[in-house]
């Protein structure tokens, strides 16, 4: 029953091939490191393989408030009769700046963050910081911000303690409590504006803000600035086997997932590319998966196809559709293997893994999909000579996590779990497999071609 390594049923060529699809995947992840940045990597590509935005048509998709895209691709079928949907998130664990957040102690300017989604805090400490997103000045007019990513931009840091001084204050605590989320604070500046009497470094970056971008004190109230790891994505290992980067959950999915949908002549049944965002806290919010978004393009597609649409007719579509819920999974950690029960578990290099229920203890909060619908996908795989393989996160009562299937299944739809295995998951950087980000591209291929 044990999947062995994928690597090994591929020829030099095959190699080849799945190291240039990883070189555009690295460069897609580069350009997106926050969700804004994704949706608009996700646009420009759908737009250069005819998608449009603004006219009802073929390909057609939308953009919910720069962070959620939707795609839809008309197929030979009748889309009453159903849509082959894939979705993907496309926002990734990180720290955002505080509302008020510019503060100046010990004679430094510092940022304070409210961190995003699951992260282990103490990854984010003594590492190179990049700051992204956008501030919405007083008049309402908007600047954008991308600095520590350009070889020569300055980057931004968290302090940690040395440790010849931890012993105490860290190092006898337990590990979640070492770094506290209100300790998580930006190095920002320096140098005391000359002539300033009180808070003189705050001021001085302060102005170093005015000039650069034009944006005051108060206009952090209405900004979505970022702090996200300032690496490359980079191969790993001597073999160039892996790659290392921030945010491949889940972009590993939306990237395979943008491909997929503009590949080829016109599907045989309509497909639905889906890029959400806010998934990492729940798909909670008006750019989720659980906005109306979805339905309102629907709509919108089926009236551009001089198809009346109506709430029923929309209900019975979403009923009749099959979906992918692409997300990625936890690999065996080779050093702590107890977490998992590898019977069970999936492995890096073995393809993409498709896991019938996600959820925490007793399956709470899962999608459980229909041993029908997995026997539909092994075999729809298997036909493809797609690699894949089967797994659940870690043991039975370890944990666990959700992803979007459930709130899809809501639906009705038939929707199953599957994407590329990670180590080093939600960590500042991810590591993946260059064979498993390959099959994912390749199910997702298959699965709009079904
Ligand atoms: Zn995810």
């Amino acid at each position: 029953m044990q999947k062995r390594s994928g690597w090994k049923q591929k020829s030099k060529k095959d190699i080849q091939e799945i190291f240039r699809y990883c070189e555009e995947y690295k460069s897609f992840l580069d350009r997106s490191k926050t969700e804004r940045e994704a949706a608009r990597s996700i646009r420009d590509h759908l737009a250069k393989n005819g998608f449009s935005e603004d006219h009802p048509g073929e390909k057609v998709f939308r953009i919910n408030r720069g962070k959620e895209v939707i795609a839809f691709r008309k197929g030979e079928k009748d889309p009453a009769e159903g849509l082959r949907i894939i979705v993907a998130h496309i926002d990734a664990p990180r720290l955002d700046l505080k509302q008020n957040p510019v503060y100046e102690d010990v004679d430094l300017a510092l940022l304070r963050t409210h961190y995003y989604g699951g992260i282990k805090k103490y990854q984010w400490v003594a590492i190179p910081l990049a700051l992204h997103g956008v501030v919405i000045r007083a008049d309402g007019t908007a600047v954008e911000i991308t600095l520590g990513e350009a070889d020569d931009d300055p980057v931004f840091l968290i302090d940690d303690l040395l440790p010849h001084l931890s012993r105490k204050t860290q190092d006898e605590k337990r590990l979640s409590e070492a770094i506290e989320g209100e300790k998580l604070i930006v190095l920002f500046g320096n140098i005391p504006l000359a002539g300033a009497e009180k808070d003189a470094v705050k001021q001085s970056v302060l102005n170093i803000l005015k000039g650069r971008y034009g944006i005051s004190e108060e206009d952090f109230i209405s900004a979505e600035l970022e702090i996200v790891p300032a690496f490359k994505a980079r191969d790993v290992g001597i073999d160039r086997s892996m790659i290392g980067a921030y945010g491949q959950d889940d972009r590993a999915s939306a990237f395979a997932l943008l491909k997929a949908i503009c590949d080829g002549e016109a599907p045989q049944q309509p497909c639905l590319a889906i890029f959400a965002d806010k998934e990492e806290i729940g798909s909670e919010g008006n750019t989720s998966v659980r906005s109306s978004f979805l339905q309102l393009f629907l709509y919108d597609v089926l009236a551009g196809m001089g198809i009346k649409a109506d709430e029923a007719l929309i209900r019975r579509m979403l009923y009749s559709s099959k979906a992918l819920s692409a997300d990625v999974n936890g690999a065996v950690n080779p050093t702590f293997q107890d977490v998992h029960e590898k019977q069970n578990a999936c492995y890096l290099g073995r393809g993409i893994c498709i896991s019938k229920f996600t959820g925490h203890l007793g399956k709470s909060g899962a999608s459980d999909a229909n041993a029908e619908y997995v026997g539909e996908i092994r075999r729809l795989f298997d036909r493809a000579g797609v690699i894949w393989q089967t797994g659940e996160m870690g043991k039975i009562d370890e944990g666990g996590g959700g992803t979007v299937a459930k709130f899809l299944a809501a639906y009705g739809m038939d929707i199953i779990d599957c994407g590329a295995p990670l180590l080093t998951m939600h960590s500042p950087y991810e590591i993946s497999g260059k064979i498993d980000i390959y099959e994912t591209y390749r199910a997702f291929q298959v699965f709009f071609r079904s």
